[in-house]
C-alpha cells in the first residue's frame, strides 16, 4: 500500500462466519491485485495488503486454526467449514478482498500483484475416471480438478467457449462473491467426479444445495443436490424448498474454474445481482457478522 494513504477499518469474514477479522486498508478501494499463479486463478483471489500484518485483528475465530495450502512458497489460508479463502501469505499477508463486507467486487479493477513474477510451475491433475454417461450430440469431454489433485472431474458438454449457448453465470451474492464461482449447469449424467471422499460440503439457509470443495486445497468444485425421492422431498424439506428441489434434482452445477483450458473471458457470462435480492434474510441465511 502506498505511504501516507488514508485508511479505514474494514470487516471481513468467511461465509460461515467462523472467522471474522478487521483490517486497515485504503479509504476507497478501487483496485485489487491478482496473482498470476494457477492457484489464484482457480480461487479467484483478489488481494490487498495492509501496511503491517498487525493491521489485521481477529474479532472471532483463531487464525492458527485456518486450513493452510502452500504452493510455490506461498501460503493460502481458508476456512475448513465453508472453504472461503481469506489470506495469501508470502513475505507479507494479503487479504482476499472478496471477503470484505460491503465491497462490490464487480466495481473493483484488478492489476497484477507482481507483473515480473514467474508463476510457479503446475501441471493440472489428470482425470482418469470413467466418461460421464450422458449422450449429447457434438459433445466433448472437458476435464479438470482442484489444485492439489485430490479431486478431478469430467464434464461431457458442447464446447465451453464463445460458441457455448447454455447458461454460464456469475452472481454477486455473499457466497458467490467470496468463492468466485463461475457456474455452468450440466445435468448429473454429464458429470463424473473422482476423489469425492476428499471433498467437504457447505450449505446454509436450509437450502438443498451443498457446495463442494477440496478439503486439502480449498478449491470450490461443484454444487450438489441429493437424489431425493418424492417421499423425501415431502418429508424432509421445508415447504418453500420442495418445488425448487423437484425442478432441479437432475442438476450438477460445476464451478468452471476447475475445468482446464477454459477462457472465462471468452464466455457469454450472465451476471446476476444476487446481493440485491430484496426481502428479509431467510432463517439461517447469510447476514454480515
Ligand atoms: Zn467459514
Ligand atoms: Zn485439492
Amino acid at each position: 500500500m502506498a505511504e501516507n494513504q488514508s485508511t479505514k477499518k474494514y470487516r471481513g469474514n468467511c461465509h460461515c462466519t467462523a472467522y471474522v477479522f478487521e483490517v486497515e486498508l485504503p479509504d476507497t478501494i478501487k483496485t485489487g491485485l491478482e496473482a498470476n499463479c494457477s492457484y489464484s486463478y482457480k480461487r479467484g483471489g483478489i488481494y490487498l495488503s495492509p501496511d503491517n500484518d498487525d493491521d489485521i485483528t481477529f474479532v472471532k475465530g483463531d487464525p492458527t486454526t485456518l486450513s493452510n495450502y502452500t504452493f510455490g512458497g506461498v501460503k493460502h489460508q481458508f476456512c475448513s467449514t465453508c472453504s472461503t479463502l481469506l489470506f495469501r501469505i508470502d513475505t507479507k499477508t494479503y487479504v482476499n478482498i472478496r471477503v470484505l463486507q460491503k465491497i462490490k467486487i464487480r466495481n473493483i479493477n484488478t492489476k497484477p500483484l507482481d507483473e515480473n513474477a514467474t508463476p510457479p510451475p503446475w501441471s493440472p491433475p489428470k482425470f482418469t475416471g470413467p466418461e460421464p454417461p450422458a449422450e449429447i450430440e457434438g459433445a466433448n469431454i472437458h476435464t479438470g480438478g482442484c489444485h492439489c489433485g485430490a479431486v478431478t472431474l469430467a464434464i461431457k458438454s458442447k464446447p465451453i467457449d464463445s460458441t457455448y449457448d447454455g447458461l454460464v453465470m456469475e452472481c454477486d451474492c455473499s457466497i458467490c462473491t467470496r468463492n468466485a464461482y463461475c457456474w455452468i449447469y450440466p445435468s448429473k449424467p454429464q458429470v463424473t467426479i473422482v476423489g469425492a471422499s476428499g471433498m467437504g460440503y457447505y450449505s446454509f439457509g436450509g437450502g438443498v444445495w451443498r457446495k463442494s470443495f477440496c478439503r486439502t486445497c480449498g478449491m470450490s468444485v461443484h454444487n450438489r443436490i441429493e437424489d431425493y425421492t418424492s417421499e423425501q422431498i415431502e418429508k424432509e424439506l421445508p415447504v418453500e424448498q420442495r418445488q425448487w428441489a423437484r425442478d432441479h434434482l437432475d442438476w450438477s452445477p460445476v464451478n468452471l474454474r476447475v475445468i482446464d483450458g477454459v477462457d472465462l473471458g471468452a464466455l457469454n457470462i450472465t451476471r446476476v445481482n444476487g446481493s440485491e435480492r430484496s426481502g428479509p434474510p431467510k432463517p439461517g441465511g447469510y447476514v454480515d457478522p
